[in-house]
């Protein structure tokens, strides 16, 4: 193999191209787990009970006791979890939700869905998240929830924004997407506030064949809620309790996902491993590495953003080198077509409009080779 792949300028072409540093690898990259997952596809599809059931209460019960909360209620994306969540716990027309405006647009998506308000607001610039002062900066009587994002896998710093929010009157939602397995001061994200809820695209820390997503709560009041509005608010056989919809986490989705919880504490630690190995070789140059985590926080790198004044010449560097990178996300939330009715222009939360601007994000995932990481560091090396 190597014999052929130096035996001429088109061969070694090719040969360094297939070195090229992927941005993420999902499970056709693991044969053994390829085939347990096949595997299960095939039991599923042997017992044909494709919704709800035996595999998503499960799940449902596996993810509730990994997550140390009460209930988990499986639902059919990160999106609708959020949206559904939102609804459970009454919130709708005339209320506000505060979101902060560098997240994915799905976290505001789920409060206009919901029928409420987005108040978005800036973030912290060191860890790029929401913090309790921003939030009391922010409130108002309207102001019936807070969104927190515990953005690339690091967690918000929870205490002083629970305290602020009990002394308020206002719900917390905690938006634990990129986050599965992070703790904040020993507990699990998503478990800290009234409800927390996850995504299971497959490019997340625990990733379906497709979209899938989980509300998790300790209030059994809104988990029976939850159940109803996932499912065309049925209760009993026939009886419907309100007009909703199908919302519903796959039987399939389950059975695969049942499978991956089990390996997500190991896959957890590769990419903190990973993350702090990235952060070593980053150490001393002028591409900035993610902030330190605090000690009552953590960090789950679902993604490892670094900061350079220089991103766009960073990037044309790393793709030339073969490293593949992104950017999260290019555009704030405030900025995009969909939210320009809320009239916050350019300049209007402006540290996320920087980190829009500075960003980028570098390959990691459970699977990264050693090598991997050198080649990423070498490249980073050879721009300073
Ligand atoms: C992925 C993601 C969502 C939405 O999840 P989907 O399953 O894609 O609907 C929401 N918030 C954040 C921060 C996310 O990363």
């Amino acid at each position: 193999m190597s014999g052929a792949m130096s035996s001429g300028s088109a061969t070694a072409l090719a040969g360094e191209q297939a070195a090229r540093v992927p941005f993420t690898r999902l499970d056709n990259a693991d044969p053994a787990l390829l085939a347990e997952l096949l595997g299960v596809v095939e039991r599923v599809s042997q017992d044909a009970a494709f919704t709800l059931g035996a595999e998503v209460e499960g799940f449902e019960r596996e993810f509730a006791s990994w997550c140390e909360a009460g209930h988990a209620v499986g639902v059919s994306s990160g999106t609708a979890a959020l949206e559904l969540a939102l609804r459970g716990l009454g919130i709708g027309p005339g209320d506000e939700v505060i979101v902060p405006t560098n997240s994915f647009i799905a976290t505001a998506e789920a409060v206009s869905a919901a029928g409420a308000t987005p108040l978005l607001v800036d973030v912290d610039e060191e860890t790029a998240l929401l913090t309790a002062e921003i939030v009391e900066q922010a409130i108002t009587p309207r102001t019936r929830c807070v969104i927190p994002v515990h953005l690339y896998g690091r967690t918000v710093e929870m205490g002083p924004l629970l305290d602020l929010c009990r002394e308020r009157g206002v719900l917390v939602v905690e938006d634990a997407c990129q986050a599965h397995g992070a703790r904040y001061r020993g507990r699990p994200a998503g478990s800290l506030g009234d409800a927390g809820c996850f995504s299971f695209y497959p490019t997340k820390n625990l990733g379906a064949w497709g979209d899938g997503g989980a509300v998790v709560t300790n209030d059994r009041d809104l988990a029976a809620e939850l159940r109803l509005l996932r499912s065309h608010g049925e209760g009993a056989r026939h009886h419907h309790e309100m007009p909703a919809r199908t919302d519903r986490l796959d039987a399939l989705q389950a059975a695969i996902l049942r499978v991956k919880l089990g390996r997500l504490d190991e896959a957890n630690e590769r990419r903190r491993a990973a993350g702090a190995a990235l952060r070593e070789a980053l150490t001393g140059g002028t591409v900035t590495p993610p902030a330190a985590v605090s000690g009552t926080g953590d960090h789950v790198y679902h993604l490892f953003v670094v900061r350079s004044p220089e991103r766009n010449a960073l990037r044309e560097h790393l793709e030339a080198a073969g490293v593949s990178n992104a950017i999260h996300y290019p555009t704030p939330i405030h900025l995009q077509p969909a939210y320009a009715d809320l009239g916050l222009g350019v300049g209007s939360l402006p540290v996320a409009e920087r980190l829009a601007v500075e960003s980028c994000s570098l390959p990691i995932f459970p699977v990264i080779s050693a090598a991997e990481i050198e080649r990423i560091a070498a490249a980073i090396a050879s721009f300073d």
